[in-house]
C-alpha cells in the first residue's frame, strides 16, 4: 500500500481518478474500503479514508468506476489498505467492469496478511491478468519491522514476493543509504515484475523525511532507475493523480 493518499476531502470525487501517462499506461482509481485492519505501519495515515458502511462505499466506489473507459486495457484498483477490504458489490462492479470495458491487466494492493486468500481472487478474477501489489517498504528487517512496524515477519525477499507480482518501497527516511536502496531495487526487480518507489512525505506520523536520505536516492538511484519500465517513482503525494 503507497504512502501517497493523505486525503483531505476523501470523497472529492476527481482526486479519485486518473490516467498514469508515463512509464505503462494505465488508468488508475483509489476506491474506499471498511478501513485497512492492521492500522500500525508507523509512517502511515491515509488509512483513514474509509467508511463502515458498505453500501455507501459500493456508491461512492461506482461514481469512480464509471469514469473507467478501459484505453489503456489496463487498471490500477487503491484503496487506503487491502483489496480484501472492499465490499462485495465493489469487487463484483470490478468485474463486470473489465469485461465491458476490454481491461486485460488489473492490479490490486494487499498487506502481506492477507497473502493466502490471493490465491481465490485470481480465481475470482479468471480470464484477467491480476498483478497483486505488496506493501513492502524496504527488504532491510530491522527497519521495516522495528521502526516502521510492517507487520512482515520474514527476512528472505524471495519468500516474502513468493505470490505477489509488485510491491510499494517507502524512501527518504533515517536509516537508509544508498546502497541499502540499491539493495531494495535490486532484490525488487529480481522477485517481482514491477517496484514502486514511494519518496517519504511529510504526514501526521512520527516518521519523517530524511534529506540527505533523499538526496543520496535523487543522485545515486534514481539515475539508476529512472528509465526502467518496470519502475515508477513517486517524488510527490499525487504522482499518480489521485490522493490530496
Ligand atoms: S497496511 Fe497500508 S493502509 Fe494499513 S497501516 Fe499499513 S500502510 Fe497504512
Amino acid at each position: 500500500m503507497p504512502l501517497k493518499r493523505s486525503l483531505g476531502d476523501a470523497n472529492f470525487f476527481m482526486d479519485r481518478y486518473s490516467e498514469i501517462l508515463t512509464g505503462r499506461k494505465r488508468e488508475i482509481v483509489l476506491l474506499r474500503g471498511k478501513g485497512c485492519v492492521y492500522k500500525k505501519c508507523a509512517f502511515c495515515d491515509y488509512h483513514l479514508d474509509k467508511c463502515a458502511d458498505e453500501e455507501e462505499n459500493f456508491a461512492l466506489n461506482k461514481s469512480v468506476l464509471d469514469s473507467v473507459t478501459g484505453r489503456f486495457s489496463d487498471l490500477e484498483v487503491i484503496n487506503s489498505g487491502s483489496v480484501f477490504e472492499l465490499d462485495k458489490n465493489t469487487i463484483e462492479y470490478i468485474k463486470k467492469l473489465c469485461v465491458s470495458k476490454g481491461i486485460k491487466t488489473l492490479h490490486f494492493e494487499s498487506h502481506y496478511l492477507y497473502r493466502s486468500r490471493i490465491e481465490k481472487l485470481r480465481e475470482f478474477f479468471d480470464g484477467i491478468e491480476l498483478k497483486m501489489k505488496l506493501g513492502l517498504e524496504t527488504f532491510d528487517y530491522d527497519l521495516r519491522e522495528r521502526v516502521l512496524l510492517k507487520g512482515i515477519d520474514e527476512k528472505d525477499p524471495k519468500k516474502i514476493c513468493r505470490g505477489f507480482d509488485e510491491a510499494n518501497f517507502l524512501f527518504g527516511i533515517d536509516g537508509q543509504t544508498a546502497q541499502s536502496m540499491l539493495y531494495d531495487v535490486d532484490n525488487g526487480l529480481k522477485y517481482l515484475e514491477r517496484i514502486c518507489v514511494n519518496i517519504m512525505c511529510e504526514n501526521s506520523t512520527p516518521i519523517k523525511p530524511n534529506k540527505s536520505v533523499i538526496d543520496a536516492f535523487l543522485t545515486e538511484v534514481y539515475p539508476t532507475i529512472k528509465e526502467n519500465g518496470r519502475v515508477d517513482v513517486l517524488i510527490n503525494n499525487t504522482d499518480f493523480g489521485v490522493g490530496d
